[in-house]
């Protein structure tokens, strides 16, 4: 039988698999695919293991369990000024890229257009062209990794359906500002655009600076579908557990696509990251400094190494650039460094619809002292 031709036919596997393979292939020390090597804290794993036995083990509700979507609304009116309302407005997802795919879907119709900008999340595009839709890839102004405002308003039309935004941001490390979340909100005024602000890494901001979310701003959040994970919050990303906050009206779409896609998330990890979120708000609010002394331990280690790094504002990655170290593209390169010096890392062109001609390469620092010593010994050697 005939199989038809592929709704992603440029799409091959994930940089993330890719790299994480070639690391277990050839042993490495993997600072490639974005997860911490340390466990979640010892008592949100007794709370899971708590639910478990006590029978927490059928389907959760469609929009999550309702214990846990009070206690997002009430961090999220904490953090934020805003309380959504968890009945309506807060979906638990199996991770955020469920919620990034069905918010997409949710507004998103054929022959539309999405602006992402580059270098982007990588899941971001093909969910663009599921939805039959054409991704607008806009690149960030370096070396800031900034919003190219100009061109933001050239590219905008009648056709815009969405705009996605990511801060802290994935790969680069950069911020966007109240001002930057004013600015949209202005530029989009005159359009029928969405918002999907993709804010999984809303704790781990750096040097006293602070996460600028769409939902502090009243105008912008009225249009905007706002992406959290529980995965890097703590340590979890194996469990992919995410969230999405939305008007009733945009929660409503989201949902429609929502139940028909996992229907519902994982019930026992609900009830725990419930009892969790309210024992121990300590440990969000204390992620930034956890994951600022690693950064700053493995920008020390670096320091006297031939890669170039500007400290990353936020995420748990840090950029570098190896030209003084070698010429090679960065495909290439990271290939190397995993496999002749044991290091795995991700080359940064893959998130870019044309990549510049840039020699950089992403670590991720979210590991164990130990490992980020082991990794920086070796990598003083090139
Ligand atoms: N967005 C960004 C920017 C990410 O880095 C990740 C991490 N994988 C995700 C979305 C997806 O998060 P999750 O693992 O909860 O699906
Ligand atoms: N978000 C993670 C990263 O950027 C990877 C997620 C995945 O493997 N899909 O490394």
């Amino acid at each position: 039988m005939q199989i038809p031709s592929s709704k992603l036919p440029g799409a091959g596997t994930t940089i993330f698999t890719v790299m994480s393979q070639l690391s277990e292939d050839y042993d490495a020390i993997n600072l490639s695919q974005g997860f911490p090597d340390f466990q979640p804290p010892e008592e949100l794993l007794d709370w899971v293991s708590h639910h478990l036995a006590a029978g927490h083990n059928q389907y959760a509700p469609m929009a999550g369990v309702l214990v846990l979507r009070e206690r997002i609304a009430e961090k999220i009116s904490e953090l934020y000024g805003t309380q959504p309302d968890p009945v309506e407005e807060v979906t638990v997802t199996s991770g955020a890229t469920e919620a990034l795919f069905c918010a997409i879907h949710a507004v998103v119709r054929s022959g539309e257009e999405v602006i992402v900008f580059d270098p982007s999340y990588d899941s971001y595009d093909p969910a663009i062209r599921l939805a039959g839709a054409v991704p607008i890839h806009i690149p960030l102004l370096p070396p800031q990794f900034e919003i190219d405002w100009d061109c933001l308003k050239q590219r905008l039309n009648e056709r815009t359906r969405l705009v996605i935004i990511n801060s802290p941001h994935n790969p680069t490390g950069s911020l966007l500002s109240c001002d930057d979340i004013q600015r949209l909100a202005n530029v989009l005024r005159p359009y029928d655009t969405f918002v999907l602000s993709d804010e999984v890494y809303e704790h781990i901001v750096f040097d006293e600076r602070r996460h600028a979310s769409v939902l502090e701003n009243e105008e912008l959040a009225a249009r905007s579908f706002a992406v959290f994970s529980f995965g890097k919050t703590y340590h979890a990303t194996g469990w992919k557990v995410g969230y999405c906050v939305a008007p009733r009206e945009l929660s409503v779409e989201f949902r429609r696509v929502h139940q028909f896609n996992t229907f519902t998330t994982t019930t026992p990890l609900q009830y725990a990251l419930a009892d969790y979120l309210i024992e121990r708000p300590e440990h969000y609010l204390e992620l930034g400094a956890f994951y600022e002394e690693k950064r700053n331990l493995f920008i020390e280690l670096m320091d006297p190494s031939g890669f170039e790094m500007k400290p990353s504002k936020g995420t748990y990655f840090q950029l570098a650039d190896y030209s003084k170290i070698s010429s090679q593209p960065d495909m290439e390169f990271a290939r190397w460094l995993t496999v002749e010096h044991r290091i795995a890392v991700i080359p940064i062109s893959v998130f870019y619809e044309k990549p510049p001609a840039a020699q950089l390469i992403r670590f991720c620092f979210a590991k164990e002292a130990a490992t980020l010593r082991e990794a920086a010994n070796c990598l003083l050697k090139l």
